[in-house]
């Protein structure tokens, strides 16, 4: 799941594209991310939780929230179901929730080390 994230981070398409279920890639899916990552700029990543994905289990739930920001601020909240793969964890598929944001008083997810009410979180 970091691992992923960073590869978003860094544009390292090969490793997304080897880490996502094959049955589940799309055709153009190779398009898709490279037109996501030259758009988007991440800004933090939250893990909310996490379920199994021990050594000994085949299946592992992470609940996380990217924050990025791509023109204005957004975020991926998806609890993401990942399976064993030749050794190694591999993405299957994700629900999208909900959007949860920092609360008024906390630090800002951008990770500005001011208060989410005083940075992002402002009122436009
Ligand atoms: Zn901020």
């Amino acid at each position: 799941m970091r691992s992923r994230y960073s590869a978003f981070c860094t544009g390292n398409l090969d490793y997304l594209i080897a880490t996502h279920h094959p049955s589940q890639r799309s055709p153009d899916e190779r398009l898709q991310l490279a037109q996501t990552i030259k758009s988007t700029e991440w800004l933090g990543l939250r893990i909310v939780s996490t379920h199994q994905g021990l050594p000994s289990d085949q299946i592992g739930i992470v609940e996380f929230v990217a924050v990025y920001r791509a023109g204005q601020m957004g975020q991926i909240h998806e609890r993401s179901r990942f399976g064993r793969h030749r050794g190694g964890w591999i993405y299957l598929e994700g629900d999208q929730l909900p959007p949860l944001w920092p609360k008024r008083n906390q630090p800002c997810w951008c990770g500005s080390g001011q208060k989410f009410k005083q940075c992002h979180g402002r009122a436009k």
